[in-house]
């Protein structure tokens, strides 16, 4: 038998932590390896990250944990895709929905049939063709069936708008009764071994805390990965400008939506949340075009309901760490990085360093090709995430303000440059690091920002047009009429989910 770690020590108790926690320990818990969580009482949690990706039904599997235990525990609603408004310019939006976009025809992607069909005068928008798009649009909701022969139910997909502070206490018991340790303090000092490693932690509670394996959750201090173990992050501040957000809850009396929102302002772009008890809302700016003042009162004047909260403004710094794991020591959540949150990715980038370190999982020797193939696969998951983000920016075609002159002026990544170049010719989607974000995701977006190719597949003109426009004709009729029997969003929550304690 090979030598294994025996221990893991996770410091902070952010979503970070205790989703590094649950996956672990439910992962692990066949290896006898020693989870243990240092959280600091004194030190609050960031409090933000409520919308997110389909990926957390994938978290919430490996880690074992109930969906719908988790919905009623965080106060979640679904999340079909996200709502944009004003990007593209005032008065326009667009809707980038998750799952897949139309019928693929006899091996040839629905994108280039609908291309073609424009030409032949189909007035249909790509959007119809999506039912995720179509769901929001009705406010109804079902879960896609596990397994299913109906193509319409089968291309839908969600994730879920989940209340922060919920998800750690909820996660933090789940691993509490699967024997992780927990040790409230605050880590005051590192120590390192003369090869670098971390050995030991030193705590305001005289404990000292040893492990083989260290995870850095302690958010934007970073206070293992940067602070001792002296991994910087590499800024891409030149392609996203917004470095400071405000964030206020409220009270809202009306259904929650099933969709975030993402309503571009004269210097970034405010959020909306909607949870079962109360919504979030924030504005994501850049403190170069717009003071704190100027970003509060922008957010107080679009929020809805009765205010929960004091307006509260958050600074940060948008890049990735370096590397992501040096040494016996792994940065996760936004100590390993942050790329604004226009895509809700920050917790789907959590999940999937997870599943990137358990494919590369040090032995007790802690060579360095596993750091190295690990940290590879990470800077291709955040550039991928990166370049989708500029897209969103540098497409915008507003010029009513400083920051969004300069979004339109700025140069854009060569990676990012390469893929929209390649789909303004013909409709094709040449990822260049990844392909997290589908060819749904990207044409949504270009679409959206009225992008559209040039041309389309040759072959596709081989198909008989009135057959072709009968086709589209039906798969259009067969959403809606799907959708149309479907409950309500708040209906489907209130039989199937419901808060349990709904918090205001
Ligand atoms: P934190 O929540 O900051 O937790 C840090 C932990 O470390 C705390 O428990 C603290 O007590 C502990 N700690 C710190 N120092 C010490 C010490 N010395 N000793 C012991 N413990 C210590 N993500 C999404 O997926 N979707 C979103 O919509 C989204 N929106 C966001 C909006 C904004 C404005 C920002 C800034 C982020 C957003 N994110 C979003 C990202 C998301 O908030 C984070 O990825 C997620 O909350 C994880 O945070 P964390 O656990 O890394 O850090």
């Amino acid at each position: 038998m090979q030598q294994g770690i025996n221990s893991i020590c996770i410091v902070g108790g952010g979503t970070a932590g205790w989703m590094a926690a649950s996956l672990l320990s439910n992962v692990l818990k066949g290896c006898q390896i020693k989870i243990t969580v240092v959280e600091s009482p004194d030190i609050s949690t960031i409090g933000v990250g409520e919308s997110t990706v389909p990926s957390i039904t994938g978290f919430l599997n490996t880690s074992q944990i109930d969906v719908k235990e988790f919905i009623k525990a965080t106060s979640a609603t679904f999340k079909l895709g996200i709502r944009f408004d004003d990007w593209y310019s005032v008065d326009e939006q667009y809707f980038h929905p998750f799952g897949h976009i139309g019928r693929d025809l006899n091996g040839f992607d629905f994108y280039q049939v609908w291309l073609k069909s424009l030409s032949e005068g189909n007035p249909a928008s790509l959007m119809d063709y999506s039912v995720n798009a179509e769901m929001a649009k009705n406010n109804r909701f079902v879960f896609r069936p596990k397994q299913t022969k109906d193509w319409v139910l089968a291309n839908s997909s969600h994730a879920l708008h989940l209340d922060a502070t919920q998800v750690t206490c909820f996660l933090r018991d789940v691993c509490l009764k699967r024997g992780v340790e927990r040790v409230e303090a605050t880590v005051n000092e590192v120590e390192l071994n003369e090869d670098g490693f971390i050995k030991q932690l030193h705590t305001d509670c005289q404990k000292l805390i040893s492990s083989d394996f260290f995870i850095d959750c302690t958010g934007f201090k970073a206070l293992l990965i940067e602070k001792s173990l002296g991994v910087s992050v590499e800024e891409w501040s030149q392609y996203l400008p917004c470095d400071r957000a405000v964030t206020i809850q409220t009270k809202t009396d009306q259904p929650p939506v099933p969709y975030t929102i993402a309503k571009a302002q004269a210097a970034g772009w405010t959020w909306t949340i909607p949870l079962q008890h109360r919504t979030g809302n924030g504005y994501v700016f850049s403190s170069q075009y717009c003071s704190d003042e100027q970003a509060i009162k922008t957010l107080t004047d679009n929020i809805q309901g009765t205010m929960l909260t004091e307006p509260k403004i958050i600074p940060f710094t948008t890049g990735k760490r370096k590397k992501v794991w040096h040494k016996n020591c792994l940065a996760l959540g936004l100590a390993g990085g942050f790329l604004e949150p226009l895509e809700s990715t920050a917790i789907h980038l959590v999940y999937k360093t997870l599943v990137n370190f358990i494919q590369h999982f040090p032995d007790a020797d802690i060579g360095i090709q596993n750091e190295q193939l690990f940290n590879k696969k990470m800077d291709c998951d955040y550039l991928e995430i990166r370049d989708f983000i500029i897209l969103h920016y540098a497409t915008a075609q507003r010029t009513d303000t400083d920051f969004w002159r300069w979004c339109k002026d700025m140069p854009i990544p060569d990676s990012l440059d390469h893929i929209i170049s390649v789909f303004k010719e013909r409709g094709e989607l040449q990822n260049v690091y990844g392909d997290f974000f589908t060819k749904n995701s990207w044409c949504a977006v270009l679409e959206g920002m009225h992008i559209r190719p040039k041309k389309y597949n040759p072959l596709i003109d081989g198909f008989h047009q009135q057959e072709l426009a009968n086709m589209l004709m039906r798969s259009v009729k067969s959403i809606q009429d799907t959708v149309s029997t479907m409950p309500l969003h708040d209906e489907f929550i209130r039989q199937h989910c419901r808060a349990n304690m709904p918090e205001t």
